[in-house]
């Protein structure tokens, strides 16, 4: 195990292979808003990424790679009432 500092909150934390750029709490937590916005363009598929970053706060950049890239296919999360609270949050929002 190797030591390597989270770029995003910049708390220390352990890793094997290769250094991943964030610690496992805020890949979670991206992981987390991926998997929302997800849901979100799955449900409603007028949304513009402007829209999308209104109600998720994932950057636009971030939003067009993950559409265009595939990304949304898989996202590794960890399903609970926390998250799915969270999405029914973010499609009250999406319906205005
Ligand atoms: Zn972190």
């Amino acid at each position: 195990m190797n030591q390597a500092r989270c770029k995003k909150c910049g708390q220390v934390f352990a890793f094997a292979g290769l250094p991943p750029p964030v610690c496992p709490a805020c890949q979670k937590a991206r992981n987390e808003q991926l998997y929302i916005l997800r849901m979100l363009v799955r449900e409603f598929k007028g949304l513009s990424a402007a829209d999308l970053n209104r109600i998720t706060g994932v950057p636009v950049n971030v939003i067009l790679q993950t559409i265009q890239g595939g990304e949304m296919d898989y996202i590794p999360v960890e399903e609970s009432p926390e998250l799915e609270a969270k999405v029914q949050e973010a499609m009250a929002k999406a319906r205005g």
